[in-house]
């Protein structure tokens, strides 16, 4: 099977089974001023990333907004509840699990100004556009689909068809930072990462990196990832003295777990050197067990082996997605 045959069967196949992870709106703050709304990975369903609210006096910066409507507005009863306008979104990369929901806060807050790079350009004339056949004859023609995976598969129909609220309104196209009542949001840019552009925030005040998919759990996310451009983003990363790491997916990591997560990534990779993902598979549970909770192991097997199989190591998903290295 192609790399592009199985872009959709990827989402489904990884979200199809495993628990739900705790999501509580009344999460405790991770940092001075940042309040993390949790992601889900729900079976039979695609995933929600993480979103982290930075609350400021003056409003709301909101990163990433998740894939479907529920997690959309639980940031929108944030906002509600803190009765504060939500200014900006900043989406670290153009995945629908971490976009979908600008729709939903755009409409809510349409003077709120989306910071994103232009891979969602891009994504929405190649990858996406080519999911929406994939994704049409699969509502079609499977009877047997569960409502919860047809509602994903609605949800991101309907939004890469009425995709307006994904295009940045600011393009972040070059390191730059957002001033938020007088405190600097340094925003960086990856070259080929998790997607041909991702953004990653650094704020000193905390000593906190937002990371988005550059550290996800239960595996790293590798659909349309270049390992070598990944790699040169976490070193990138590692120069910051940070304290505390906020995954796109999963649990928000000290810098010693990082280096856990980093050591278990770069061991996956230079297994796929030599080896298949069913070689490769036994090494990422045991490097990454801390990170991966007893009903995820066997997704989490499963989506080592099909990244390591079908994105690591083919050379058609190399040249599409390392493409300008
Ligand atoms: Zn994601």
């Amino acid at each position: 099977m192609t790399f592009r045959q199985c872009a959709l069967a990827l989402i489904l196949a990884a979200s199809g089974c495993g628990g739900a992870p705790a999501t509580r709106i009344d999460e405790p703050a991770i940092a001075k001023d940042f309040h993390l709304i949790p992601g889900s990975f729900r079976p039979g369903r695609g995933p929600d990333g993480n979103t982290v609210v930075y609350d400021a006096p003056g409003g709301l910066v909101v990163i990433d907004t998740g894939r479907h409507p529920e997690h959309s507005k639980r940031i929108l009863d944030y906002a509600a509840a803190r009765k504060l306008p939500i200014n900006a979104i900043v989406n670290t990369h153009w995945h629908l699990d971490h976009t979908s929901g600008n729709t939903e806060i755009k409409a809510a807050f349409p003077k709120a100004n989306v910071y994103a790079t232009q891979a969602i350009v891009g994504a929405l004339d190649g990858f996406l556009a080519e999911s929406i056949p994939q994704s049409e004859e699969m509502l079609e023609t499977s009877t047997d689909l569960a409502p919860e995976t047809r509602a994903t598969i609605e949800r991101d129909l309907a939004t890469i068809k009425s995709p307006a609220a994904l295009l940045p309104d600011i393009t972040v196209d070059t390191p730059m930072t957002i001033d938020v009542d007088g405190r600097a949001l340094e925003i960086n840019l990856t070259d080929h990462a998790v997607t041909e552009a991702d953004i990653w925030i650094w704020d000193a005040a905390t000593k906190t990196v937002i990371i988005g998919d550059l550290i996800t759990t239960p595996a790293p996310f590798f659909d349309t990832a270049c390992a070598e451009g990944w790699r040169a983003a976490l070193d990138a990363v590692e120069e910051k003295p940070f304290e505390r790491v906020v995954a796109g997916h999963g649990a928000t990591l000290d810098r010693s777990g990082y280096l856990a997560w980093r050591r278990a990534f770069d061991n996956l990779l230079s297994c796929a050197v030599a080896h298949d993902g069913a070689e490769c598979v036994s090494g990422w549970m045991t490097d990454a067990a801390q990170f991966i909770r007893e009903d995820e192991k066997d997704r989490a097997g499963r989506m080592i082996v099909y990244y390591v199989d079908n994105v690591i190591r083919s050379s058609e998903a190399r040249e599409r997605f390392c493409r300008a290295r």
